[in-house]
């Protein structure tokens, strides 16, 4: 459960943010597909747990 990412040129961490700039990053994320994974490079999306617990995921299954 991967808990930071590497946008464009910055990190992205999942705690740091709330429920509308986590919106707001899904969207661009959607859009750009700007979001990457640092273990493998993959591509992420953005998950939320029931309880609201945030967290980026691959987007496809791949070696880790
Ligand atoms: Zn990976």
């Amino acid at each position: 459960m991967p808990l930071g990412c590497l946008d464009t040129e910055t990190e992205q961490l999942a705690f740091m943010h709330d429920n509308a700039s986590w919106e707001c990053l899904r969207l661009r994320n959607k859009a750009k597909g700007n979001l990457r994974l640092p273990c493998c490079g993959s591509k992420v999306i953005l998950k939320t747990l029931k309880l609201g617990t945030r967290f980026f995921a691959h987007k496809h299954r791949g070696v880790c």
